[in-house]
């Protein structure tokens, strides 16, 4: 099935109780800090409805058109068809918004690969997680992800400290699992459900452990408290901060004062090995779409310095073009390595098509870890009337709006309106609040960088550049010993 925006915009509309700037929200879907978020949201929902859009984001399987977004990867095509469908949201948008759904889903096909895990402990589990997999391409569910707990003072165990401080189980009953705790969550006030699973820690050396639960969590269930952060949209002029007041998607630390998770919705309890697999194979398939998402920040970052550079005339200068150049670099880095990892997918232990491991968490380092440079570059390139210029209000005031116009007019091409806008444009996307804040989103939202790094050691397999050296340097047999070999694993 396929949701419309305003089924989207209804199902919202649940009583859930949000909370921003110390006040209760009567409806998401019309506070000026969300409704630009949910607008967009509700826009891609509209879009799989639309003719020049459907063949794209939708397919057909037993006669129920279903979105593109959420199909369990089998095959390349699987994965090229949810590339054009980001580039046609991206590009329909006019915008990067990563926390849409798409993003998130794939935590959940990496809980197909984790099945017999589960199984192992209860078959029931595992049937939740057939179960949910199929619901949430049915009722096209909009999915976000929680893992992350406050977390407290990790010098103590959870259990020494206020237990609450990472999410754990009080209460089992007939109908379920009762949970307290909280987690940060990136567009949970605005998402259908989320997937639960827990941060690791110092309980792992426990066998069994209330703090190793996962499942999913429904928006607006009960005991269910989204306290968010101050919004961007809406606080100042978007002729100013086009980005802001457009894409901000805004984070919640989501409260869970003793929530009910039924039976049907848990996909492991008090077990300890199912909380390790799930998170260690958590962005299996997710990293894709997130990393894809740097593509078009890239691509924002060179369109507004070649822009800036082509007006200017500056774009002659050799040195203009290499900070250019270093941009493309880094942008194509981000698309070599997204293609080349569904070119050499690998098909995951539950069957699926799983981009190629390695390759794609390179991709993400790449990208993550890379993107401060690129801004500052980017930055750089702009030239510092990106911090100078004055607002839209002053360009169209009497008194003022006549001098501005002046001195912001470069020649016939180039009027004063498209510089203001092309410089307001470039300060959202480089030096804003809003420019800061995604700049942190990027670098922790999937995990904070040693955890990136963790991810690509795990999945490289070192036995070839291990061989190479062994055999290049005539280095002995007696290195093969399981005890060396284990050390480099
Ligand atoms: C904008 C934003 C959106 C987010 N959205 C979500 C979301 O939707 N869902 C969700 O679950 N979470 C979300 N998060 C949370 C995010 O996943 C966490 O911030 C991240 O996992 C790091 O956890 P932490 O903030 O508790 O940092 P900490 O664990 O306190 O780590 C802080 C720093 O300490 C260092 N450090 C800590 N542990 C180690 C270690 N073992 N080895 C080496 N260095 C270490 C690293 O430098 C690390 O960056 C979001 C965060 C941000 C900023």
């Amino acid at each position: 099935m396929i949701r419309t925006g305003e089924e989207y915009r209804q199902g919202l509309r649940d009583g859930r109780e949000v909370w921003i700037d110390g006040e209760r929200v009567a409806d998401v879907t019309k506070h000026p800090a969300f409704k630009p978020i949910v607008d967009v949201r509700a826009r891609i929902y509209d879009m799989a409805h639309e003719a020049p859009y459907q063949e794209r984001l939708t397919y057909v399987a037993d006669n129920e058109r279903n979105t593109i977004f959420y199909k369990p990867p089998r095959e390349t095509s699987d994965w090229t068809d949810k590339v054009e469908a980001v580039d046609a949201v991206m590009k329909d948008i006019g915008g990067v918004v990563t926390r849409v759904g798409d993003e998130t889903i794939g935590e959940v096909w990496s809980l197909i690969d984790g099945r017999d895990v589960l199984a192992e402990y209860d078959p029931r589990f595992a049937d939740n997680v057939d179960r949910h997999v199929a619901s949430i391409l049915d009722n096209d569910i909009f999915h976000v992800s929680a893992n992350t707990d406050p977390k407290g003072d990790r010098s103590r165990a959870p259990q020494d400290q206020d237990p609450d401080m990472m999410v754990h189980v009080v209460k089992e009953t007939d109908a379920g699992i009762v949970i307290r705790g909280a987690k940060y969550e990136t567009a949970a006030a605005y998402a259908d459900q989320a997937f639960l699973k827990p941060t690791v820690g110092a309980w792992t050396n426990e066998t069994l452990s209330d703090y190793a639960v996962g499942g999913i969590v429904r928006m607006g269930a009960p005991g269910v408290k989204h306290i968010c952060r101050s919004g961007f949209a809406g606080r100042s002029d978007p002729a100013d901060y086009p980005l802001a007041n457009r894409f901000d998607e805004v984070e919640a630390m989501v409260i869970f004062d003793n929530v009910l998770i039924p039976w049907e919705d848990i996909f492991f309890y008090r077990h300890t090995k199912a909380a390790q697999h799930v998170r260690g194979t958590l962005h299996r398939y997710s990293a894709f779409p997130y990393v894809q998402r740097l593509l078009y920040v890239a691509d924002m970052m060179i369109g507004a310095a070649m822009w800036n550079a082509r007006q200017t005339g500056l774009d002659k200068l050799q040195s203009v073009r290499e900070k250019l150049a270093d941009l493309v670099c880094y942008r194509e880095g981000i698309n070599a390595h997204l293609t080349a990892s569904i070119a050499m997918a690998q098909k995951s232990p539950g069957g699926l098509l799983m981009p190629h491991q390695s390759m794609l968490y390179a991709g993400r380092v790449h990208a993550c870890a890379n993107l401060p440079a690129m801004m500052h570059i980017a930055r750089e390139l702009c030239g510092g009337q990106i911090c100078v210029t004055p607002n839209a209000a002053a360009f169209n005031a009497e008194g003022s709006g006549d001098w501005l116009k002046k001195f912001y007019t470069l020649n016939d091409q180039w009027e004063a309106e498209d510089r203001r806008k092309l410089l307001a444009f470039a300060r959202d996307l480089l030096n804003s609040d809003y420019a800061g804040h995604r700049l942190t989103f990027v670098q922790f939202a999937q995990a904070p960088h040693f955890n990136h790094l963790a991810a690509v050691y795990n999945s490289f397999d070192f036995d070839g550049p291990l061989d190479f050296v062994r055999k290049s340097a005539g280095l002995s047999d007696k290195i093969l010993s399981d005890k060396v070999r284990g050390a480099g694993k």
